[in-house]
């Protein structure tokens, strides 16, 4: 199956125009949202593994792994957690559940509302996009033999098709990557100190180990 082209939700592309274009001093928080996804992740797995534990197969251990690389500007965030099908990922990454979220929007839109807030209305992923330019999703579902690459520039649309074909990368063994083209002005987050301070202020209760890939491109 080739690459498909979907339109986010109407609210999802009125949050993703304010969250990417406003300045915002605490625009740290995204990473806190994405290692809160990755360890809701790990949980979702070590959970549905009390009844299927095939699905921890080879690779028991839980672990989130943020990884910078200079060369290219991308940070990834990893997890060896449940994963997203393809459904999930273009209802979980394309739509707004959540009621309330709509109050968010207009809250920030008037420049009222606190950005940091952005994780208890249910829409923690978007604020990806106030660092990055484009962001790429790959990930497999637990027990799942296809995995998935879904692409954004968070102007609209998203792209999904089959990871592993075509120009795509391929997905972790199972799990998720989001890995984050970062915005010319937001390569800060490309320096190991400054990631090691943003996980230690927001991420220290996390039960999952949060790894730093240091040293690396
Ligand atoms: P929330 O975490 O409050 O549900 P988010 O916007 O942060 O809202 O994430 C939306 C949904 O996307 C999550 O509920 C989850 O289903 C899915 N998701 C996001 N990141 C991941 C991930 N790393 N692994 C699996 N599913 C994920
Ligand atoms: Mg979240």
């Amino acid at each position: 199956m080739t690459e498909e082209t979907l339109s986010f939700q109407a609210e999802v592309s009125r949050l993703l125009d304010i969250v990417a274009n406003a300045l915002y001093s605490q625009d740290e928080v995204f990473l806190r949202e994405l290692v809160s996804n990755a360890s809701d992740a790990c949980d979702r797995l070590r959970y549905a593994a009390i009844s299927e534990p095939h699905l921890l197969g080879e690779d028991p251990e839980l672990a989130i792994e943020i990884a910078p690389d200079k060369e290219a500007a991308t940070l990834t965030v990893a997890d060896n957690g449940i994963g997203m099908n393809r459904e999930e990922l273009i209802e979980n990454l394309g739509t707004i559940a959540r009621s309330g979220t709509a109050a968010f929007v207009q809250a920030l839109g008037e420049k009222k509302g606190e950005v940091e807030q952005i994780g208890q209305f249910g829409v923690g992923f978007y604020a990806a996009f106030m660092v990055a330019d484009k962001v790429e999703v790959l990930t497999r579902k637990a027990g799942d033999e296809q995995g998935w690459h879904w692409v954004s520039d968070g102007k609209g649309s998203f792209t999904v098709g089959e990871a592993g074909s075509g120009e795509s990368a391929e997905a972790p063994a199972r799990g998720t990557r989001i890995v984050l083209h970062l915005k010319a002005d937001k390569r800060e987050y490309l320096e190991p100190h400054r990631l090691r301070h943003v996980v230690k202020t927001y991420s220290d209760h996390i039960a999952v180990p949060v790894r730093l890939r240091e040293g690396g491109k």
